[in-house]
């Protein structure tokens, strides 16, 4: 879509950085026009009227100038603020995996109404869901497949027939599951119960309902991260930063807000 010289769009916020002396750089995520960066000038001014509207993680409405370089905010006003998710770091945490998430999946200019309904859905979910990494584990399927990379499921990936009820293999590299003549293969591929491949066909094709409804028990919860996160790990090319301030945080069982400043 072209943008207009000067446009409205609601938008989240997925990251900022400083610009000069009391700017930033803050990329937003808008269901009409994607990824963009846009300039917010003297938002790190305690009275700005733009610093508490722009922050990130914040799905806000702006009005945007668009600029021979950088679009610039010239107004900005929170429409929610997630502030469930500020006061818990486990929240928290997996929230901003999940801005990171959405902000590796998105070249500037790629379609985004569906992606920027899926990160709100993700935030609204992950301010009061009793497990929020099912929360993630939907994101990241849901991503995959937005992205037109989603993994297969149905059928082995070599020969093409279908999935017999038994334990099969997972190779990101293959880009699905290899039944159990024609897997392992590659140093990638894992194990894959018939739990796990479940459980997974239902994130990719299932309502967030009908995941929400299963009971995970937490070694196969372990199982299809593993599997996923593998799985991300080749699609991007790299790991999500974020995913191991979540690891720490299992690691630590370190909750307590007043952790984040340290
Ligand atoms: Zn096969």
């Amino acid at each position: 879509m072209t943008t207009p010289r000067i446009y409205k769009t609601e938008a989240i916020v997925l990251r900022q950085r400083k610009l000069g002396e009391a700017g930033k750089i803050v990329t937003l995520y808008t269901p009409n026009y994607g990824k963009l960066d846009a300039v917010a000038k003297g938002v790190r001014r305690p009275k700005s009227r733009l610093g508490g509207h722009l922050e990130v993680l914040t799905h806000t409405a702006v009005v945007v100038a668009q600029g021979r370089n950088l679009d610039t905010v010239t107004q900005a006003q929170t429409v929610e603020s997630f502030g469930g998710l500020r006061a818990d770091l486990h929240r928290l945490s997996r929230a901003l995996y999940a801005a990171e998430l959405v902000d590796r999946f998105s070249p500037e200019g790629a379609e985004s109404y569906h992606v920027f309904q899926l990160l709100l859905a993700t935030l609204r979910r992950l301010v009061s869901a009793k497990n929020v990494d099912t929360v993630l584990r939907y994101l990241e399927m849901q991503l995959l497949g937005l992205a037109g990379f989603q993994p297969q499921l149905a059928r082995c990936v070599n020969c093409e027939r279908a999935l017999a009820a038994a334990p099969s293999h997972f190779s990101p590299d293959a880009g699905g599951v290899l039944c159990p003549s024609c897997g392992p293969e590659g140093a990638g591929s894992r194990t894959l119960s018939l739990n796990a491949l479940k459980v997974m066909r239902l994130l990719q094709s299932g309502s967030f309902a009908e995941v929400s409804r299963v009971r995970v028990a937490s070694a196969l919860a372990q199982e299809i991260e593993m599997h996923l996160r593998a799985y991300l790990i080749h699609v991007l090319e790299r790991d999500v930063r974020s995913a191991a301030f979540i690891d720490r945080l299992r690691r630590e069982d370190f909750w307590q807000p007043a952790g984040v400043s340290s």
